[in-house]
């Protein structure tokens, strides 16, 4: 997974925010059909197929479904957001309506608080009439903060190439570009993102890790070009001979919270680009805090975004026998959704169970790699689809593993539609019973038997 760079999406609500993130996003989520997850969280996704791949955060999602929902409305927060995090802004206004006040705060934001190599493109949207832009272009020209200025209609794609295109121009310029180097990497260096809420115990973690003798360490060494420094924020930790690389790490190191770092929504930020960085997320929850909203929210990102899971039980030298046994089942009926992940109980303080941390990353490393043969899975599935509620599943022809991670699982059926949520989660529960896959979300992915050639991949 390389460092990705971030395109943060900012403007007031009603400006054609999600749809335009919908539009960027929609190519990669019609490719793939996931079975695990729910609901996705609309806040954050991975374009790949971009010319120079990028994340695409929509900032005023970053508050929807918590208890912030303040920062749904809140584009002052939403542009410091982009300020600090984002390498490409974009930022949208509506056509249709006159700018407003709101519109000028962000505007007087980016203009003095942005970095400057930090490029503002102005997306005009709900233009699917070329004449409103005529009229109205003089006035976004005088905000004075873009060079360029995008008309679209993201629901007619009209102007979205245009901006695709600046976009990728854009990161080019900052030095980014489709880059293999990481993806080799990947097999041999796990990247591990720390997350949880504020004040789990992240720093207390990473500090107590960082000052065991001999395994450690070196903030790993980074060129000056820009869009490449990103490398700095992140932990190299080494354990007996292997490497673990921990994601996004510079805020925890040095324990420094910013005056942004206050806002609730940028914790959010922060994680969403700490999963999408990571191969493996170990998400922190409070040994004397009950799992909340917030934690099941970051829980479900990571399985979505398709990453290994471990759940890390902080501060247990608070719990004694009894509770943690309590503590236990809470966790597994609170977070039931992702009960393939293993749990640890530690204490960042005590360093107990600390240094398990590291065989457990490495076991749901190589689950994330593991290969079936199709002449294995082909027998398995013969055996897994006996006596249980399978329908026409029962009667699939072909099965195989992509060639992707997370493992992801082909199945050919006479017809993908009638395909159950319920018989996938069964076919899951059984292969996990067979072949483990500890701490890995697997895809499933249905196609049509009558295709006369089979892809190995579906990418
Ligand atoms: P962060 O916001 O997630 O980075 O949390 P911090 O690492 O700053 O920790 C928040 C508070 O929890 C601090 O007061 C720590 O001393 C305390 N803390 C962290 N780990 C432990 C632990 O294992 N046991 C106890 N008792 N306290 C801890």
């Amino acid at each position: 997974m390389p460092q990705l760079p971030t395109v943060a999406i900012i403007g007031r609500p009603n400006t054609g925010k999600s749809t335009l993130f919908n539009r960027l996003v929609g190519r990669r989520q019609a490719i793939v059909s996931e079975i695990p997850g729910t609901t996705r969280d609309h806040v954050a996704g991975v374009i790949e197929d971009a010319e120079v791949p990028y994340l695409l955060i929509d900032t005023g999602g970053m508050g929807g479904g918590t208890e912030d929902e303040k920062m749904e409305d809140d584009v002052h927060a939403q542009s410091l957001l982009a300020i600090e995090h984002a390498d490409v802004i974009l930022f949208t206004i509506n056509s249709r309506e006159e700018l407003t006040a709101s519109d000028f705060e962000v505007t007087d934001i980016l203009r003095k608080r942005r970095r400057k190599h930090v490029p503002v493109l102005i997306v005009v949207t709900k233009c699917d009439n070329p004449e409103q832009m005529e009229m109205a272009l003089p006035s976004y020209h005088e905000l004075g903060i873009a060079e360029e200025i995008f008309p679209i209609s993201a629901p007619h794609r009209i102007g979205t190439d245009e901006l695709e295109n600046a976009i990728a121009e854009e990161l080019r310029k900052l030095h980014f570009e489709k880059d293999t180097r990481h993806e080799t990497q990947e097999t041999t260096t796990p990247r591990i993102a720390l997350i949880g809420q504020p004040n789990v115990g992240k720093s207390s973690l990473i500090n107590a890790l960082m000052a065991e003798p001999d395994r450690l360490k070196s903030p790993k060494l980074v060129s000056d070009v820009p869009g490449t420094t990103r490398d700095a924020t992140d932990t190299v930790i080494r354990r007996e001979d292997k490497e673990f690389i921990f994601v996004d790490t510079a805020g925890l190191r040095k324990s420094a919270h910013s005056h942004a770092e206050e806002l609730e929504g940028l914790s959010v930020l922060r994680t969403v680009q700490a999963i999408e960085h990571c191969d493996v997320a170990v998400l922190l929850l409070d040994a004397v805090k009950p799992v909340g909203k917030q934690d099941k929210r970051i829980a479900r990102m990571a399985m979505e975004a398709g990453k290994g899971l471990i759940l890390v039980v902080n501060k247990i030298d608070l719990l004694n026998t009894e509770k943690k046994a309590e503590k236990r089942t809470e966790i597994q009926t609170a977070l039931m959704f992702c009960r393939f992940a293993p749990v640890l109980f530690c204490s960042a303080k005590t360093k107990e169970g600390l240094l398990k941390m590291f065989d457990l990353l490495e076991m749901v490393q190589r689950s994330r790699l593991r290969r079936i043969s199709t002449a294995e899975l082909h027998n398995w599935f013969g055996q897994a689809v006996q006596g249980g509620p399978m329908g026409s599943v029962a009667s699939a022809k072909h099965i195989t593993q992509a060639e992707d991670i997370p493992p992801t699982f082909v199945l050919f059926v006479k017809d993908p539609k009638k395909v159950q949520l319920s018989q996938l989660r069964f076919l899951d529960n059984r292969l996990r019973e067979s072949f483990g896959f500890e701490g890995t979300p697997v895809r499933w992915i249905t196609k049509r038997s009558a295709q006369t050639q089979y892809r190995s991949s579906f990418a």
